[in-house]
């Protein structure tokens, strides 16, 4: 409980509420233009663009459609469940018939609002969480009933107490080390403590129907994801940011309408396979991205810079968890039992995740097999490593993975950045010279 003489909130200061919807206003009318702009340049870059994007253009308004069926929803009497990073159990979340949103902020104008609070040594993902939450921007941060906040790394642990102040916080603590034998076990535990807050949240109870039909749901997105994924493993016929954006989607889409629309732009893709129709020049230069989460749509500078560059490089794959990471492992159940199910569930939110805040006897060795396998499978030309300034965690990690690309002759960029717009001339500058050196590796 707090103390006696800390009343209010914990962290953030009083602000007059004109002050707060001057600056909603103006920086949502800078984050419609920036979404607009990000679509117009992925149009201008895609001349023959499927028509099956136009969905997901819609659904990446987040001030938009999406937004507005969730409010009806909840004026339903359905519940909102947010989560800040990709170890909540979506699967427990649909099967109690609440909605999952990730509430995660891409925004550069509200980590300097961040700022008034917390040095700008603090990772910008945190810094602009906090600013949206000051002056109440992010629709589904503010349409969430309760917030999943798994402990990740110092950054998170904070930012749960700062957002403690507005919304019921569930914690979830991932074990540091995955693969000791006792480490499931804790953090199936964790798992059930969730289950049992989203029961009493929702005042549903999850059962075994439910559960399954909701790992059935997940499953089908799985699929359909993967389905895209191998499209780009052959000559371009999707440009990297724009299948960044269909997958980005699928953390506040509904789920099933999400599938529905992935299968339908492979379709179209698939047809354009078979007729030889290419999005971008098929020997342009293959990139994988990994790092820090590229949160939309302010984080698209970087796809941007990548894939209107000269020379042009295309976003094959990703190691990220604001992209592939998403999606890729599908919960695998042996047997539909409730118990089987909810160890499946638990297996796959721990062992499948490959997030730097892990180690183990061999260190974080699962992101680095993750990646070896990817640059194989993607026939990757080079790396970009993309880090936000602040996070250790991913900052930490390069040198092992640079030596790992340096054996496999895989150049690697370390790229590192703020949540800011005033460095993309200098950041061109460089993205430029390492697609040249790409492109010239490849002439030989
Ligand atoms: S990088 Fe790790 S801690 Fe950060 S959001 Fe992703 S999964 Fe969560
Ligand atoms: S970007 Fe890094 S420091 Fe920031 S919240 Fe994610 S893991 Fe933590």
């Amino acid at each position: 409980m707090a103390s006696e003489i800390e009343k209010g909130t914990k962290y953030i200061p009083e602000m007059a509420q004109t002050e707060i919807d001057d600056l909603n206003k103006s920086i949502k009318t800078a984050s419609l233009k920036v979404i607009e702009d990000n679509i117009e340049r992925m149009k201008k870059a895609w001349k023959n663009r499927p028509q099956a994007m136009e969905y997901f253009d819609e659904i990446s308004n987040l001030f938009g459609k999406r937004q507005e069926e969730i409010k009806q929803q909840k004026t339903a009497g359905k519940k909102v469940v947010g989560y800040s990073c990709i170890f909540a159990p979506i699967e427990m979340i649909l099967a109690a018939d609440a909605i999952p949103v990730r509430v995660g902020s891409g925004w550069y104008d509200t980590a300097k609002l961040g700022d008034r609070i917390m040095p700008v040594e603090i990772c910008p993902v945190i810094r602009s969480t906090v600013g949206a939450k000051m002056v109440s921007l992010s629709p589904f941060l503010e349409l969430s009933d309760a917030i999943v906040m798994p402990l990740t790394c110092d950054g998170r642990t904070k930012l749960s107490e700062i957002l403690a102040d507005y919304k019921p916080i569930w914690h979830m603590n991932p074990p540091r080390v995955k693969d000791d034998p006792h480490t499931l076990g804790m953090w199936k535990q964790e798992i059930m403590v969730i289950k049992e807050k989203i029961e009493k949240l929702t005042g549903n109870k999850i059962t075994r129907k439910n559960l399954k039909e909701a790992i059935e749901k997940m499953q089908q997105a799985t699929k359909a994801f993967r389905r895209l994924q191998d499209l780009r493993k052959g000559n371009p016929v999707i440009n990297g940011r724009d299948a960044m954006l269909v997958n980005q989607t699928s953390l506040w889409d509904d789920v099933e309408r999400w599938t529905q629309k992935v299968n339908e732009l492979c379709d179209e893709l698939e047809k354009r396979v078979e007729q030889k129709e290419h999005s971008t020049y098929p020997d342009t230069p293959r990139v994988m991205l990994t790092g820090t989460p590229m949160i939309w749509p302010d984080s698209w500078k970087v796809p941007n810079l990548i894939e209107e560059s000269n020379p042009q490089g295309l976003v094959v794959v990703d190691e990220q968890c604001s992209g592939d990471r998403i999606l890729y492992d599908p919960v695998g159940v042996d047997e539909w039992t409730m118990s089987d199910m909810l160890d499946a569930i638990s297996e796959r939110y721990l062992m499948a995740c490959t997030c730097p805040c892990f180690t183990s006897e061999h260190g974080n060795e699962d992101r680095i097999n993750w990646i070896i396998d990817r640059i194989k499978e993607y026939k990757v030309d080079g790396v970009i490593y993309y880090v936000v300034r602040g996070c250790i965690l991913y900052a930490m990690e390069y040198q092992r993975i640079k030596r790992v690309l340096d054996k496999m002759n895989i150049p690697v960029y370390y790229l590192d950045t703020e949540y800011t717009r005033e460095d993309v001339g200098q950041m061109k500058t460089r993205v430029e010279a390492f697609l040249e050196m790409l492109e010239a590796r490849m002439d030989i």
